[in-house]
């Protein structure tokens, strides 16, 4: 069998190195220019790969293809490929053949990677073989071939799922549902929700998907198609029957005979999304046979992500706190929503067809000044000109954090949480993060 694996990141090269061992004719071909790292990866195990280009041919000869997700599937080598009917898969679809573990497939627009790291967290102190993968640490392909654990938290993007045929995790997880990457969807909303849920699509009756049962895009899809997998909300307004709801300022996860409750107050990520956060990881955590000692445990010390809703520091009695990840106005809505004093919001970047009507409520009750951190800051400047009365536009980070530093009182929070990409003034959102700390480090 040959394999022509498309971009030579994490996802590609993993793929390649395990294709290598199951006895493939592996070709690697990145249009761009491959990291140093990888390519020592590629040389050393013999793996043949070019860079700079794809040889069209080459690739054509392949029995199957992988594509890495960041290229889209209206580019033209893709669709010749599709044409010709040459499997183009991604790297989960071929790393899950060769492994029979346990696995816990985890999308949505937003909580992806909190609850991927929390569930994996929790599993981990139970003792269980577990892996983490997909978006986050090692490739999922590379792990399996470097050894294989009984159990994997993998975190999908929708362009992973959309490479997908067979792949069918035993647990699924829809964190939530917010319009995002249109881009890829050919603008259309729906189409973008299809994918999420392709990670249903294999599943049988022996398997369960766990979604937002307060979101309105999953419950209309719901309502209109069909899964096989039990279906297990979690809800913070609704008590459900199985899944997990809230009662008095408590969780309730109860996904079969055991039940599990826990004060919100004790969990280390605080936020109403991340309450919703914690009941997936915790049902994912009871399906798996997890004690509820140990549950409540993890949940109770779990280390926050970097780059979502990190704090920072306290410099005279002013919170400052990191949520450069909030990268869509539904990831900066919880972020405000959490915030519990008067707040300096840092706020823009590269605007991704943004619709800012729902953070007005918000905004009005919390927000004393905005910071724009952005080159072009008309829509944020249209949208909040009546509900704050500073709006102030600054370019870098430094400027953006003296500006805030300024503005802020005793008890106030200095809240970077853009709703934006970052490529205008950053390289990504992590450089976004890291620079938005040393500044306020430099207070
Ligand atoms: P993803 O991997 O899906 O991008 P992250 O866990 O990295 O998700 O979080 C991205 C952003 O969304 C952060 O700003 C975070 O605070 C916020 N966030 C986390 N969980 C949720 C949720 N359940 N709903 C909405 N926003 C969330």
């Amino acid at each position: 069998m040959k394999i022509a694996v498309l971009g030579a990141g994490e996802s590609g090269v993993g793929t390649a190195m395990l294709a290598k061992q199951k006895g493939y004719e592996v070709f690697v071909s990145d249009k761009g220019e491959i990291s140093k790292k990888y390519k020592e990866v590629l040389l050393h195990n013999d793996i043949v790969f070019e860079e700079g280009k794809h040889t069209v041919e080459k690739i054509f000869d392949a029995d199957v293809v992988m594509k890495s997700p960041g290229i889209p599937d209206k580019v033209q080598l893709v669709q010749e490929l599709i044409a010709k009917g040459i499997p183009v898969i991604s790297e989960i679809e071929f790393a899950s053949k060769f492994t029979n573990a346990t696995i816990v497939g985890i999308t949505g627009s937003n909580g992806k990677t909190t609850t991927t790291l929390l569930t994996h967290h929790v599993l981990k102190r139970a003792k269980l073989d577990v892996g983490v993968a997909g978006n986050v640490g090692d490739s999922f392909a590379w792990q399996v071939a470097k050894g294989d654990h009984e159990n994997y938290v993998l975190e999908l993007s929708s362009f992973q799922l959309d490479g997908i045929e067979d792949f069918a995790p035993h647990i699924a997880v829809i964190t939530n549902i917010s319009p995002d990457h249109l881009d890829r969807y050919e603008y259309k909303y729906e189409n973008y929700i299809n994918s999420k849920f392709r990670i249903t699509k294999n599943q049988t009756e022996d398997d369960y998907l766990i979604y937002d049962g307060d979101d309105e895009a999953i419950v209309t899809w719901l309502k209109n198609n069909k899964t096989k997998a039990t279906l297990l909300p979690f809800s913070l307004n609704n008590k459900v029957e199985k899944g997990a709801y809230k009662e008095n300022n408590n969780i309730i996860i109860q996904t079969n005979t055991n039940k599990f409750t826990m004060s919100i107050k004790a969990l280390a990520l605080q936020g109403s999304h991340n309450t919703k956060n914690a009941m997936a990881s915790s049902m994912v955590s009871q399906l798996l046979n997890v004690r509820n000692e140990t549950l409540r445990e993890s949940l109770e010390d779990f280390e926050s992500v970097e780059h979502r809703l990190e704090p920072v520091l306290k410099i005279n009695g002013v919170h400052y706190i990191n949520d450069s990840k909030a990268t869509n106005v539904n990831a900066t809505f919880y972020a405000l929503d959490s915030m519990k004093s008067d707040t300096i919001w840092i706020v823009g970047g590269v605007d991704k067809g943004n619709d800012y009507s729902d953070l007005l409520p918000l905004v009005h009750e919390k927000v004393k000044a905005i910071v724009c951190l952005g080159v072009d800051n008309k829509k944020i400047k249209e949208a909040f000109d009546n509900v704050v009365d500073f709006i102030i536009e600054t370019q870098g980070a430094e400027e953006a954090v003296k500006v805030a530093y300024k503005l802020a009182s005793k008890g106030d929070n200095v809240l970077l949480s853009p709703a934006c990409a970052s490529f205008d003034l950053f390289e990504n959102y992590e450089d976004r993060g890291r620079q938005f700390k040393a500044a306020v480090r430099l207070l």
